[in-house]
């Protein structure tokens, strides 16, 4: 691609540059202004475009991200071992609702063909999902989804999949501790997700401590249809009346088929952009990732915003240190109190773990040149776009409004998915710049590269290739355009995710904050 030198700048005031060359860039190599490495610089890595003392700010996104250790001189590679971390944010006083974003136009006659639902909600996919109350029956819904896919579901054309919400939950654990509704909620708002079509199906053991009614207690699942308040639909293994391991396959497969009629009659229909839920996060992230992919989906969520849609960031961990940003940008002093809420709750939490800051970057993430989880935040934050903050999640809740919100949750690939798919998520955006394979089988993920070089090799596994944004051949614009448009493809079925194409299906994990028995 590039052979002459690129490096990049997020901000008039940094003192560093990425370099973007694939393969970095040799000792002794002149850049465009004229500065002259004097050392080899990793791609992704930071160079020092000026000599820094002892002591100074090493600033990129215009902010601090380190203090010198000792004297750099320009054109050194400036890495994490040459940076001390700034101090933490305390959550004091913050600034509150401070910027007013200017309104931005609205976006009209997009659309994507989905299935509205009873409730009002709207599913990108028709997916029958199998709710299990705990760890102890995954085998035994295993074996009898193979058996729905293999017998009913080819009868049942118009339904895309079924899918088994298995987890470790259930039993072994303090269910009444503080801490424990978030496990509890995530499952039953994620049997409650868009794409299941309202159609709730649950199996369960017999002996556990989270037994059906109270995972869905009456009334948490409603069908507002024609059946009116539906009886929960439960399969309980130690139930007397089954002799041998085939009558209860047999009793899954044949409670399965009732809700496969009716998910089989659903159509999709024209739906407006505004009906899309989209959780955004990132994994395996490098420097690129706040580069090229954070910011073209930080676009992209604009565009969703004015579309009227509602779109949820998360991530506590790699947002944390970017907090004064978040209550500044918060629509009003609730939400800020909200997210000033959530993250001391968060942080009393990793205190009980005695965790530091520290431990969130990765070797990955330091190997792609993001020296610590302050510079890390400030590539992280940049995927909610410019949009007011309108609105704040606790772990598990489900999202009921549309706009920009923050859904509080672990940085975790899995556990975050997790809980955006409770919040209601029906179409997911995940940014990798090391790359990984990730996937949900209850939603479609579409990944975006940070690279070209990743792109190029994980052809068959990257949905979008924001590397073209480093090598000089597409804006920010373009591609948050083009994942714009994507999405509408996606949503719409017309299009599958390259992780749909070779179902790749990462678990569900339930964030269990309370104590394992
Ligand atoms: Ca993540």
């Amino acid at each position: 691609m590039n052979s002459s030198p690129l490096t990049i700048s997020m901000h008039e005031l940094d003192n560093v540059a990425i370099v973007a060359n694939d393969g970095g860039l040799a000792a002794g190599v002149v850049l465009a202004s004229g500065l002259q490495l004097r050392d080899r610089v990793p791609q992704g890595h930071k160079v020092a475009l000026v000599d820094l003392a002892a002591d100074a700010a090493v600033l990129r996104y215009g902010i601090p991200i380190g203090y010198a250790l000792k004297d750099i001189a320009a054109g050194s590679w400036v890495h994490e071992r040459l940076l001390r971390m700034p101090e933490a944010r305390g959550l004091d006083n913050l600034p509150i609702a401070t910027i007013k974003p200017a309104p931005m136009p609205a976006l009209q006659g997009y659309t994507f063909e989905g299935y509205r639902n009873a409730d009002g909600s709207v599913g990108t996919r028709n997916i029958l999902a199998i709710t299990t109350t705990v760890q102890c029956v995954a085998g035994v819904v295993d074996f009898a989804l193979q058996r729905i896919k293999a017998e009913l579901l080819p009868q049942f054309p118009q339904v895309d999949d079924v899918v088994g919400l298995e987890h470790s939950y259930g039993c072994g654990v303090a269910i009444d501790a503080p801490g424990a509704e978030i496990p509890i909620r995530t499952l039953r708002n994620i049997s409650l997700n868009p794409n299941f079509g309202g159609e709730v199906m649950v199996v369960s053991l017999g002996c556990e401590k989270l037994q059906p009614e109270r995972l869905l207690p009456p009334g948490s699942f409603a069908i507002a249809d024609e059946r009116g308040p539906a009886a929960l639909d439960v399969v309980c293994l130690q139930d007397d009346a089954h002799v041998g391991f085939m009558s209860m396959v047999d009793k899954i497969v044949a409670n399965a088929r009732p809700h496969l009629e009716r998910l089989n009659a659903r159509r999709r229909e024209t739906m407006p952009a505004s009906e899309l839920v989209v959780g955004v996060q990132c994994g395996g992230s490098d420097a690129f990732s706040g580069v090229t992919a954070n910011p073209a989906v930080g676009f992209c969520t604009d565009l969703l915003v004015r579309a009227g849609a509602s779109v949820m960031f998360s991530e506590t961990t790699e947002v944390r240190d970017g907090i004064a940003q978040l209550t500044a940008r918060a629509s009003n002093p609730e939400v800020a109190d909200a997210m000033i809420r959530e993250m001391a709750w968060y942080d009393a939490y990793l205190q009980r773990g005695k965790v530091d800051r520290s431990a969130n970057t990765t070797p990955g993430n330091k190997l792609g040149g993001l020296s610590n989880i302050v510079e890390k935040a400030m590539g992280s934050i940049v995927k909610s776009g410019s949009a007011a903050i309108s609105h704040v999640l606790a772990p598990g809740e489900k999202l009921k409004v549309k706009g920009l919100s923050y859904a509080a949750t672990p940085a975790s690939d899995f556990i975050c998915g997790t809980l955006q798919l409770a919040a209601g998520m029906n179409l997911h955006v995940f940014t990798t710049g090391r790359g990984t394979p990730y996937g949900l089988a209850e939603c479609p993920v579409i990944k975006v590269a940070t690279r070209s070089d990743l792109a190029r090799r994980w052809h068959d596994l990257m949905d979008i290739n924001a590397g073209k944004i480093a090598d000089g051949s597409a804006t920010i614009e373009a591609v948050g355009w083009e994942l714009f448009h994507l999405m509408l493809e996606v949503a719409s079925g017309r299009k599958k995710t390259w992780a749909e194409h070779w179902k790749l299906h990462n678990a569900l994990v339930l964030f269990n904050p309370a104590p394992v028995t």
